[in-house]
């Protein structure tokens, strides 16, 4: 008999009992997974779908995370509201939302803030080693297991009952300071469409 142990795909999206940390690190780069900064090249100026206001760059994931899950997307961006008001409906999922996620070819950072004028400092954001996906979840930024929720699970149950599982979660880094907390000192969490893999939505929650 072979022993068969489960990889650690299977681990972080199948059985999902392990997650990757994802960290701020201390310096930028142009290219990888960040947050802040200048937006991607490939990323143009995107419209609020509720307010048509143009909307703000807040972090993209690169292979360097992402490839962990599969080939797709290659890389996402997310972007959020200004308005504050517009925002707050961002705490449930739904479609068209204030907080939008884009999925793209890999690129980096535009060589200024033309676009981004009011962007806080980049940085880029690394994976931490495989971990134990244990109770009670971390609301902290990690890759796969299963989502650390600030205020119940009832949403994301919804969510994944319509056909979406969940990738990842993104707290706002309100601990950095200098940082804006776009999510009012909490976790943003993204799900991906099981039948077509590019297809990302996100809501947050906060405390
Ligand atoms: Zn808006």
């Amino acid at each position: 008999m072979t022993l068969v142990l489960p990889t650690d795909f299977e681990r972080l999206f199948v059985a999902r009992t392990h997650s990757h940390p994802i960290e701020i690190a201390a310096a930028d780069a142009p290219t990888g997974s960040r947050m802040g900064g200048a937006r991607p090249e490939l990323l143009g100026v995107v419209a609020c779908p509720q307010c048509a206001r143009p909307l703000a760059y807040w972090a993209t994931l690169e292979s360097d995370v992402l490839s962990m899950r599969g080939p797709e997307p290659e890389a996402l961006s997310i972007l959020f509201c200004p308005d504050f008001d517009c925002r707050y409906d961002a705490h449930y999922p739904i479609d068209p939302s204030p907080v939008v996620v884009v999925t793209h070819p890999s690129s980096p950072r535009r060589s200024s803030n033309d676009v981004d004028p009011a962007a806080f400092e980049g940085r880029s954001l690394v994976l931490g080693g495989l971990r134990a996906d244990a109770q009670p979840r971390s609301e902290r930024s990690k890759l796969g297991g299963r989502p650390g929720y600030i205020q119940g699970e009832e949403i994301g149950e919804e969510f994944d009952a319509n056909g979406y599982e969940f990738l990842l979660q993104l707290d706002d880094m309100s601990r950095v300071p200098g940082y804006p907390a776009p999510f009012s000192h909490g976790t943003l969490y993204l799900f991906q469409d099981r039948e077509a893999p590019s297809k990302l939505r996100a809501f947050y929650q906060s405390s």
